[in-house]
């Protein structure tokens, strides 16, 4: 019989249901497909043979879940908790760098470590998702590409119609693909609507592709499911009819038996992606109980931003060691299952179990070739068969991978890449690293840029004249704006949380996270709000040491006070929370507010008051100024130069 290529004297490990293994053994392929496997010489007339001197033949590995371009951003904010990572550096650095061709170069670099780890399919999710593909193809590496879809702008849609627009577009064109399958990528439940995840599984369906999400990543994701929506994530996107696709789901972290048991009975895969969850702190998936359940559970090195490598033989490794660390049994997640995970389980996870994972006949030729005669992997014993499998997850490395073949091309022949120019690789990635080390060096020295950064964006600059004094007594305050001459025209109750962020720069100005709980007329909180206003350093000073003249920014504040901290660093913080009465007042045909205040937090005996209201010019501040004397002495209060000393809004 004919063959195109016979790999003999191999370790052939199939890796099919049975872990079938041939010790010796030989690799007919042809067409570029696995023909045969098993003792081969003499039975094939090969037009070429190569001599694998005793070396594992496997199926290659598939990383069952990353951002493949985000290799571009590898090592460039570490140490995060995930909210500031995310929000404070990767989405605006990708707001302004990533085009078509940060994404090529991205899934280029990644294509050559992943190739050289012995990674021959990868699943991505990532914008741009086209150039991923068509990167991806010529490098000869089989992937799914996902094409993300997010409730909010992203670096290609202004709207998530335009990213399902180009998620319907980019399936259509690369349906057929021998390399690629095309599918939409919802991001997460939340960080997509209802509508968009019944949009993206009506998509994949309608064009019978799989769909590659992220789902229960974290417990506070959990915690906001069972909040808003009264169940926690996978029963949530199964109401939204997700699982009508067939479904990828990186993470799943934080679900029960039910969700495990919802997840096997959908179809859905799962990837497990232990370095990422131990290095965003998100914990460990129950990897052993999900493949317990009978769900396919592949292993991703999810993007090279949280891990920070596309290494799948440290995957390997720690999904064994971490369900043993875990459950605090040695014999959970055994080296076979972590093998099989990261080739045949992870194929089915990815929803390509009919072409690639194992070496069976009839499967696409993805395969490597590991030496595990090295100094770290010697020596061998052949007692066990599975001893091969310990040597590969516990003593094995990703640069034990001397050849690298997918559907039926030699991508790389004894270390040397073939389809990609390393050199060259690395050289343009340390042009984009310098330019976005510059973008962030910029925005780095300034508060408001970092707001406007995390897309906090400073709704617009306002000055204001404001005077603070000490009032007589409430009652004093209350009786005078009964008058006459001076018309309430709406008032309000509310108790006031302030944290100032203070800078060692004056320049930059503080910054107030304040929350307001809104109280009625029996005290009971009725609502809240929580904004942040970046108060800059006064522009002008000359109306006296009370009299202030100042730009403000607005935005809403959409984090905690906690994010805020760990993204701005301030130099110091201060508390300060207080009883506040205010009213929109008309005073000399001025309108002004009038905010009358009793410190908590500090306790400061008294009442104060406050009167401020927007200018525009110097003239103007003054001539406001003056009015609000006016009305200071009518309401009763003193200005005072000790009051900022008591609380800090100035
Ligand atoms: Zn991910």
């Amino acid at each position: 019989m004919d063959c195109d290529l016979l790999l003999t004297n191999a370790h052939v490990l199939t890796l099919d249901d049975e872990f079938t293994a041939h010790p010796g053994g030989d690799v007919a392929i042809s067409g570029g497909k696995i023909v045969e496997t098993g003792r081969l010489i003499g039975k094939y007339t090969p037009r070429e043979t190569i001599d694998c001197q005793g070396r594992v033949v496997m199926p290659g590995l598939i990383n069952a879940h990353t951002h493949a371009p985000m290799t571009l951003l590898r090592g460039l904010a570490d140490d995060l908790r995930l909210d500031v990572w995310l929000m404070g550096y990767m989405m605006p650095v990708e707001r302004e760098f990533v085009r078509p061709e940060f994404v090529a170069l991205g899934t280029r670099l990644a294509c050559a470590e992943m190739i050289r780890g012995g990674t021959t399919c990868f699943a991505d999710m990532y914008y741009f998702e086209d150039s991923v593909a068509e990167a991806a193809a010529s490098a000869g590496v089989r992937a799914f590409c996902g094409e993300t879809v997010l409730k909010f702008p992203t670096p290609d849609a202004a709207s998530f119609e335009d990213s399902l627009a180009y998620a319907r577009d980019f399936i259509s064109r690369w349906k057929s693909h021998p390399l690629i399958v095309p599918g939409p990528a919802p991001h997460a439940p939340y960080t997509c609507t209802e509508e968009i995840l019944r949009a993206c599984a009506e998509l994949a369906a309608e064009f019978d592709v799989p769909l590659h999400t992220h789902l229960a990543e974290t417990a506070f994701e959990v915690d906001q499911s069972r909040r808003e929506h009264g169940m926690p994530v996978v029963p949530w996107v199964k109401k939204q009819r997700l699982f009508d696709a067939r479904v990828l789901a990186a993470h799943c972290v934080h679900v029960d038996e039910g969700e495990i048991r919802a997840l096997q009975m959908a179809g859905a895969g799962v990837a497990h992606n232990p370095t990422s969850n131990l290095k965003l702190g998100s914990g460990v998936a129950p990897a052993a109980s999900m493949l317990a359940l009978g769900v396919n559970v592949g292993i991703g090195t999810d993007g090279t931003a949280s891990n920070n490598d596309l290494d799948m033989f440290e995957e390997m490794r720690l999904a064994a060691l971490l369900a043993k660390g875990t459950s605090g049994d040695p014999t959970a997640i055994p080296a076979r299952q972590a093998v099989a995970m990261a080739t045949r389980i992870g194929a089915r996870a990815l929803h390509l179990g009919d072409i690639t994972g194992s070496l069976e006949p009839g499967k696409r030729a993805d395969l490597i070739v590991v030496d595990l005669t090295q100094t770290h992997t010697s020596p061998q014993f052949t007692r066990d068969p599975n001893a091969v499998y310990s040597q590969l997850v516990y003593s094995g490395k990703a640069s034990d991978v001397v050849d690298v073949m997918c559907d039926g091309r030699w991508l790389m022949r004894d270390r040397q890449l073939l389809t990609l120019d390393e050199p060259e690789l690395r050289a343009h990635a340390a042009d984009v690293a310098r330019r976005i080390d510059r973008f962030l060096i910029a925005r780095e020295q300034s508060v408001l840029q970092k707001l406007i950064a995390i897309g906090g964006a400073a709704e617009q600059e306002s000055f204001e004249v404001q005077v603070k004094a000490r009032a007589r007594s409430a009652d004093a305050v209350i009786a005078a704006l009964d008058s006459d001459d001076i018309t309430v025209i709406r008032g309000v109750h509310y108790h006031q949380f302030d944290t100032y962020f203070f800078f060692d720069d004056p320049e930059q100005g503080r910054l107030r996270y304040r929350e307001d709980e809104f109280l009625d007329a029996d005290g009971r909180v009725v609502n809240a709000r929580a904004r942040l206003t970046l108060t800059g350093p006064s522009r002008e000073a000359a109306f006296g040491s009370v009299l202030l003249f100042r730009s403000r920014f607005f935005a809403p504040a959409t984090h905690s006070p906690r994010f805020y901290r760990e993204y701005f660093h301030p130099a110091r913080e201060r508390e300060v929370d207080k009883d506040r009465r205010r009213w929109l007042v008309a005073y000399r045909g001025v309108q002004f507010y009038v905010h009358l205040d009793r410190l908590k937090n500090p306790a400061v005996d008294g009442y104060f008051v406050e009167v401020k209201s927007r200018t525009w010019s110097r003239r103007d501040a003054q001539d406001k100024a003056a009015i609000i004397a006016d009305l200071l002495e009518r309401l009763g209060a003193e200005p005072s130069e000790t009051v900022e000393a008591d609380y800090v809004d100035l």
